[in-house]
């Protein structure tokens, strides 16, 4: 049996209101409804731990699409139903997901004419979860509120932080649990426990790393790479054999470590500073681990995690225009450059490039030159735009995009910082396109 605990006063101090009264919401639905619910998995994990977690995750006893489409109409929200697996995904005004699943009443047929036996359907739902921090619930109807349902010892792992499996067959049912053990032990500073440990070893030694699907195992290491402790995930991984067991190339050089040390500085810097814009951290991460690589290296690392054209094209790509970009840079600097220059070249590299770049290079001049691009001219704005050419009689065509591109680089190299001087610079460039080597425009109709 569970242990009996109502965290009903955690949820209201650790939870935004709004998320508490959807819980509530949740709770009275399913009471009409004649069905149980309970909230499940890493958001009852982080409650306990009291780490920020909004995403909801909610397992019904009883038909978890009818409820998510009823929930979704009372919040006021989109349904998505996954008829095959029954389970939906309600997509709130503001953009919050709520993920609802059902867990079906499971009998078990015993040999020998024992009784047929009836597991509570959501004991069979957290038995299949992967680690015991993980197999949390809380129950949601209204006279059970708050109640914890805690099948598997999840209270005492969280308190001796450790990550436990709850079989002995775990990770040779989905050998991307052994990712997630790591994933789990760095983000929390827990411990693989000493058993779970043992079967994580077992599964390598039955070669089961090698029997996992490039596009499973891609999806584990991206979430990998989405974490603060990515590169303490990727040591583990080598002392536990793993890098070596998905792939030989993966040996994590103390040169790699170096790298990647400074890869984790400059995204948790980039991360703060653009909350909105998420890099795609694993094109970076491949760029250290395939440093120094050779091509067909790299096709062949590529091809064990299953990559698409795209996603290859996308990253051989990126690598050439690198070096590239490095070597611009150095002329830039060489010849002390205008900013302008900086910036249309660094244009060119996706934002992926220019944080692997930042990495690469610490000297502080570099990184101070970067940084300033990244933080203050790529996206600086023009205060004028096309309409002003139109308004200032410039018949349309290729001339805009050009001339909009010197205001600029004036705009950049501080030469006209306002609208005013912006305008008066293409008034300049209009009476006289030679001003910027451009040919002769037809007569405008002020002219
Ligand atoms: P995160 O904080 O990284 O989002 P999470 O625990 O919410 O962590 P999800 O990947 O969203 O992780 O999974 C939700 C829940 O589904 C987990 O808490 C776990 O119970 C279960 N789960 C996910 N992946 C597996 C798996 N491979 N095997 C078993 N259970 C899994």
């Amino acid at each position: 049996r569970s242990r009996e605990r109502n965290i009903r006063i955690l949820l209201n101090e650790r939870l935004p209101k709004e998320l508490v009264g959807i819980l509530h919401e949740a709770g009275e639905l399913a009471d009409e409804l004649e069905q149980s619910i309970y909230a499940v998995g890493g958001f009852v994990r982080d409650i306990l731990m009291d780490t920020p977690n909004l995403d909801l995750d909610l397992v019904v006893e009883g038909d978890g699409i009818a409820f998510a489409q009823a929930l979704g109409d009372k919040l006021g929200g989109r349904v998505r139903a996954h008829r095959k697996f029954q389970t939906a995904v309600i997509v709130l005004p503001d953009g919050q997901h709520i993920d609802v699943a059902t867990a079906r009443l499971e009998y078990y047929e015993y040999p020998a004419a024992l009784p047929t036996v009836e597991l509570s359907s959501i004991k069979m739902d957290l038995y299949r979860r992967d680690f015991t921090i993980n197999a949390l619930a809380v129950q949601l109807n209204k006279s059970q509120f708050g109640r914890l349902v805690d099948f598997f010892g999840a209270q005492r792992d969280i308190k001796n932080r450790v990550i436990r499996v709850l079989h002995s067959l775990s990770f040779v049912e989905d050998p991307t649990r052994i990712l997630r053990a790591i994933r789990f032990a760095q983000r929390y500073s827990f411990q693989i426990g000493g058993q779970t440990e043992r079967l994580i070893k077992n599964a390598l030694g039955l070669g089961m790393m090698e029997k996992l699907s490039g596009s499973r195992l891609f999806n584990e290491m991206c979430l990998i790479f989405e974490e603060k402790t990515a590169l303490a995930c990727l040591r583990q991984m080598r002392d536990l054999r793993l890098l070596s067991a998905i792939h030989p190339m993966l040996t994590l050089s103390p040169a790699q470590e170096e790298l990647l040390e400074e890869i984790e500085k400059v995204l948790e810097w980039y991360r703060l500073l653009y909350l909105n814009h998420a890099p795609r951290s694993w094109i970076i991460y491949f760029m250290a681990l395939a440093n120094g690589a050779k091509d067909e290296e790299t096709q062949s690392l590529a091809e064990r995690f299953n990559l698409t054209p795209k996603q290859i094209n996308d990253f051989l790509a990126l690598r050439k225009q690198l070096n590239q970009s490095i070597y611009h840079y150095k002329m830039w600097k060489h010849r002390k450059g205008p900013l302008s220059q900086l910036c249309f070249q660094l244009d060119e590299l996706p934002v992926e490039g220019v944080l692997f770049f930042m990495s690469k290079f610490k000297q502080e001049a570099t990184r101070r030159d970067l940084s300033q691009y990244l933080t203050r001219l790529k996206d600086a704005e023009l205060d004028i735009s096309g309409r002003d050419l139109q308004l200032a009689g410039l018949p349309e065509g290729p001339a805009y995009g050009e001339i909009l591109k010197k205001v600029r680089a004036a705009m950049l190299d501080g030469n006209a910082s306002c609208r005013e001087d912006q305008l008066n610079l293409v008034r300049k460039i209009i009476k006289d396109p030679a001003y910027i080597g451009l040919e002769p425009h037809p007569r405008t109709k002020k002219d």
